[in-house]
């Protein structure tokens, strides 16, 4: 049959291309770091099309359970499409979850550098592997467990089997705390501990989200006499049988599609205390603080997704005689996406070199970066959750009809882009964890605004003045707790671009985000800023 046209103008999809290598910011990142070799490695699976395949495919087919057998026999077994476990195989052997662990020296940053990577590629296998990564610190609460546990938390290996974790060759860890009643008020768990004869508790209670169930083992929140208390929760038990765990069923989510997440019920769960009986949420907000770190980290990484696929997009397409990339006012909008990933890549990282100075000792470089890490990461994960969204549907509106069809990646990252903002707790309690934590101490405040005014730019120095006076009057605090926490994290962001990005890319930040001559949409950028300086 006759053709009816040609097809002319069409992009090719971005695969094939090195996701580290083509990345300056975060090559800046792992500079002089040994992570570099390996994340020159992840960076070019990630580019590659067999990888974007995976990660369609893992989002495409969602995981399906299975609560019995044939023969009505509780199976709590939740199936992956293959591309799930192709991809969690590569992102556990690559260290993914592992690294800042057994890095010997600037762990947070190496692992930093690959779990940026791994989230411009996918966001569902990413919640398992941040879990995993962060419930080393509270398995350590724990020291029994953590002997038995850790070496296979720590292995660089993925093993699917539903076994004990003594004969498999890697394990991953979930946490389930948010209840029909409440997921930022913990407080009101409902789940019951019992003890049991040999000092292990059984649990009886449900949990209304807990995401990557066929985890090998979970942190959990049950009540004591003494009050909420965190427990860890096997899915075997070590004389091989499965412990009680009935998964009810999968949520049907907006986004984050290759990932189950699903409603759980305990009924004579055996579970072992972690930490002090009535501390449980204590205990398991230091496995939030590192979740909440990672997502800071992640949405620098989706950022630069959204970015890379629109930059791509705009150099091949052609409009009204040139390229998209090639008009004044595209230029505007893909300058200013520009600058706000590497603004939240710069924000990152100096995140995660502060948790690494923070483990460094106690000598007063680290109290000043330990008090930095614990003020900057609600911080960051605010903002950067609150920016990821608009700079989506600002990525895919590049990419006009295109942008919208599900072979586009930006509408998976579109999906995916405000689950961030919600887990790990939503946008007001971060807010609130932030007053929260300025009341016990103004050191991380203090080293943050010194920070802002090292550059000696004006306009910064003003900035920070305006936080401190701001902060310095109580009254409406709570109410305004959204505002300084904005002016917090956009004035570290323009100190880092004064710093480290190119004097265009630091003008126009500062200009726009802290200076007021930009608007409140990207494609703002002052009629002066030279767009294709800032977008090399
Ligand atoms: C896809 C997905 C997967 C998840 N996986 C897990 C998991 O594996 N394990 C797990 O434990 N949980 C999980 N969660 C649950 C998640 O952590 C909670 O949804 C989240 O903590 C918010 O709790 P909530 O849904 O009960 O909302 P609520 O606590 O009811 O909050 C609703 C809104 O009120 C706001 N708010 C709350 N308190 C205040 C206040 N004092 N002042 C002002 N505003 C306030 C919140 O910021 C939020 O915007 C998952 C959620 C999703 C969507």
């Amino acid at each position: 049959m006759d053709a009816t046209h040609d097809v002319t103008n069409q992009v090719p999809p971005l695969e094939g291309y090195n996701a580290f290598s083509t990345n300056p910011w975060l090559v800046a990142a792992a500079g002089g770091l040994p992570v570099a070799a390996a994340a020159k490695a992840l960076g070019e699976y990630v580019g590659s099309a067999e990888a974007q395949l995976a990660a369609r495919d893992a989002n495409r087919n969602a995981p399906e359970l299975s609560t019995h057998d044939r023969s009505g026999h509780r199976l709590d077994f939740v199936a992956y499409h293959p591309s799930y476990h192709a991809l969690m195989e590569r992102a556990m052997g690559a260290g993914v979850h592992s690294a800042a662990w057994t890095t010997p020296r600037d762990g947070f940053t190496s692992r930093a550098v690959l779990f940026y990577l791994w989230n411009v590629l996918e966001q569902g296998t990413a919640c398992p592997v941040t879990m995993t990564f962060a419930g080393v610190q509270v398995l350590r609460q724990a020291p029994g467990l953590a002997r038995a546990w850790e070496p296979k938390v720590l292995a660089n290996s993925y093993d699917a089997r539903p076994l004990p974790h003594t004969v498999k060759s890697g394990v991953t860890l979930g946490m389930a705390m948010t209840e029909k009643q409440g997921g930022s008020d913990l407080r009101t768990v409902q789940t019951r501990a019992d003890v049991a004869a040999g000092g292990e508790y059984r649990l009886t209670g449900h949990k209304w989200f807990c995401s990557a169930p066929m985890s090998d083992a979970f942190f959990t929140l049950a009540r004591l006499p003494e009050g909420v208390t965190c427990f860890f929760v096997p899915r075997s038990l070590p004389d091989g049988t499965r412990n009680p765990f009935f998964i009810q069923r999968l949520k049907d989510k907006c986004g984050n599609r290759s990932n189950a997440s699903s409603e759980i019920e305990y009924r004579d769960t055996q579970a072992w205390i972690v930490g002090e009986p009535g501390r449980g949420i204590a205990t398991l907000i230091e496995m939030a603080h590192l979740t909440r770190f990672d997502i800071v980290v992640g949405t620098a990484g989706m950022m630069r997704s959204a970015l890379a696929e629109a930059v791509h997009h705009a150099r091949h397409r052609e409009a009204f005689g040139k390229k998209l990339a090639d008009h004044a006012l595209m230029g505007n909008v893909l300058a200013d996406l520009t600058l706000e990933a590497q603004a939240a890549t710069l924000l990152a990282f100096r995140l995660a070199r502060a948790f690494d100075a923070s483990g460094a000792g106690s000598d007063a470089a680290g109290g000043r970066e330990r008090a930095v890490q614990r003020i900057l990461t609600p911080v960051a994960k605010y903002w950067h959750c609150k920016r990821l969204p608009v700079m989506a549907v600002e990525a895919m509106e590049v990419l006009g009809g295109n942008g919208y069809v599900e072979e586009s990646p930006l509408s998976r990252l579109y999906r995916e882009a405000p689950l961030n903002g919600i887990w790990e707790g939503s946008g007001n309690v971060i807010c609130l964890d932030v007053l929260r934590s300025l009341a016990k101490s103004a050191e991380g405040l203090g080293a943050l605004l010194e920070d802002m005014a090292a550059p000696g730019d004006a306009r910064l120095a003003r900035h920070a003045q305006a936080i401190r006076d701001g902060l310095a009057r109580s009254e409406g605090a709570e109410m305004a707790a959204r505002r300084w926490v904005e002016m917090l994290a956009l004035g570290i962001q323009a100190a880092l671009m004064a710093r480290h990005a190119s004097p265009a890319a630091s003008e126009a930040f500062i200009a726009t985000r802290i200076g007021g001559d930009g608007g409140r949409q990207f494609g703002t950028l002052p009629p002066s800023t030279p767009t294709d300086r800032i977008l090399e």
